[in-house]
């Protein structure tokens, strides 16, 4: 079993009150201590590598964080740049001899720059009204696809792509084909186990999943069904607040924390563990008692990403053959952020017939990071340029991927290439092979 990572408290867990930043600024300061300028993670960054700038490093990036929480930086326009330039993939963090906790320094020094912006930004506006307004609201989300799923189906996207402004345009291929209304459903509020029943677990929908990828909790439910275990699905659940925190907007992802810990209270006695399938949820939701404090603890010790709990508790499946090759690609939020890299790898490794491959760079980040490439779209095609590179060269029939963002990523550099792959997410496949 892999080890998932442990946080530290540093964020302030109180409700959001004036004193908020300088919580941040002071926790952001302390944090930004650890780092001993050692530049041992320069080359696991992305963004250093595609620039070779210092600035684009995490020891650039801690420096210049650091200068923001003791009130020296002198332009605090390049912080700005360079904080939303990072990918958030946290590869820095694996690499760090010294444990520094990026991803935490990284998250307040994005709230603090968004705090301190002056004026009216269309840019910030417009991604706040998307991640406030749309995503965790489940109606207006429903309503918001649906309508892409019309375009979609006029053909309109293609139009879309061809006439609007390159950068709108190219949006619009980033998306995966929609499902059908049908296929967007929200899943049972209780599937019985099948078989002897060896426990019951919580499944955590997530906002965007149910929408693009509801096969893959489909599919998470179905195989903890046949593994022995009752998978209930509280109603109330809602979005993690990832996107949110990543795009500075920490109070409102502490609330949605907030929310997610009341949803989920009631059940936490009786269930052995609560199910994630996307990686970027999972991660955020570990953070709950970081975020918001003792309220949050309960909800973050229980999560567990599905591939991470089926290993751990050894399930038995009742596999059939699967013969494909299969390049299993690490999502960074799962190996980097939770430490999560054998788990899905032994999962697979159980089908059989089925021959798991290995491309040259599968714990590099893919470019898509929560919304970064649709904000940083130059930067993020040509961090997934190598990774598309090694999969041409290992030519599997199948990329299994744990994070619907690097599917859709994945997906769409694929297509781009030509190159047929079939993109899914490794719990597809348990599920293939475990039907009767
Ligand atoms: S999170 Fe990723 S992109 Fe950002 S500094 Fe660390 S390694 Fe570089
Ligand atoms: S973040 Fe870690 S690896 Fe990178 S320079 Fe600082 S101490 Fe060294």
């Amino acid at each position: 079993m892999t080890t998932p990572r442990t946080t530290r408290s540093t964020t302030p867990s109180t409700t959001p009150t004036t004193s908020y930043r300088g919580a941040l600024e002071k926790a952001l300061y302390k944090e930004s201590l650890d780092c001993v300028h050692c530049g041992l993670c320069l080359q696991s960054c992305p963004t250093y590598r595609v620039t070779g700038r210092e600035t684009a490093s995490p020891r650039g990036r801690i420096y210049l964080m650091r200068g923001l929480a003791e009130g020296r930086l002198e332009d605090p326009s390049l912080l700005a740049e360079e904080a939303f330039a990072c990918l958030g993939c946290r590869a820095c963090e694996t690499a760090c001899p010294s444990g520094v906790q990026y991803g935490e320094i990284l998250e307040q020094a994005r709230a603090i720059v968004r705090d301190s912006e002056n004026g009216f930004r269309i840019a910030t506006f417009l991604e706040r009204f998307a991640l406030r307004g749309i995503v965790p609201d489940r109606k207006r989300l429903r309503l918001f696809v649906s309508l892409l799923s019309i375009v979609q189906r006029l053909g309109l996207d293609r139009l879309a792509a061809l006439i609007l402004p390159k950068r709108i345009g190219e949006m619009t291929t980033l998306l995966p084909k929609i499902p059908k209304a049908t296929e967007r459903r929200r899943m049972p509020s209780r599937t019985p186990a099948m078989g002897t029943k060896r426990g019951r677990v919580a499944l955590f929908e997530g906002c965007v999943m149910p929408e693009f990828f509801g096969r893959v909790n489909d599919a998470a439910r179905l195989v903890l069904a046949r593994a022995g275990y009752e998978v209930i699905v509280p109603e109330s659940q809602g979005c993690c607040g990832a996107l949110q925190a990543h795009s500075g907007d920490l109070e409102f992802a502490h609330g949605l924390a907030r929310k997610n810990a009341r949803a989920f209270s009631n059940d936490l006695g009786s269930v052995d563990a609560i199910i994630v399938t996307s990686a970027g949820c999972s991660a955020a939701l570990r953070e709950a008692e970081n975020w918001i404090g003792e309220e949050g603890g309960p909800l973050a010790i229980r999560v567990r990403d599905v591939l991470e709990f089926l290993d751990e508790v050894d399930a038995e499946l009742p596999f059939t053959s699967l013969p494909k090759r299969v390049c299993y690609d690490d999502a960074c939020h799962l190996i980097h952020a939770q430490g999560i890299a054998d788990a899905p790898r032994r999962l697979l490794s159980g089908i059989p017939d089925l021959k798991l491959i290995s491309h040259r760079d599968p714990e590099a980040c893919c470019g898509a990071a929560g919304i970064y490439n649709l904000t940083n779209p130059e930067m993020s095609k040509q961090v997934l340029q190598p990774k598309l590179d090694a999969l041409a060269d290992a030519a599997p029939d199948i990329v299994a991927t744990a994070n619907p963002g690097c599917a859709m990523q994945l997906s769409s550099g694929l297509s781009g290439r030509g190159l047929s792959m079939r993109i899914v997410h490794p719990i597809e496949l348990l599920e293939e092979a475990s039907r009767s």
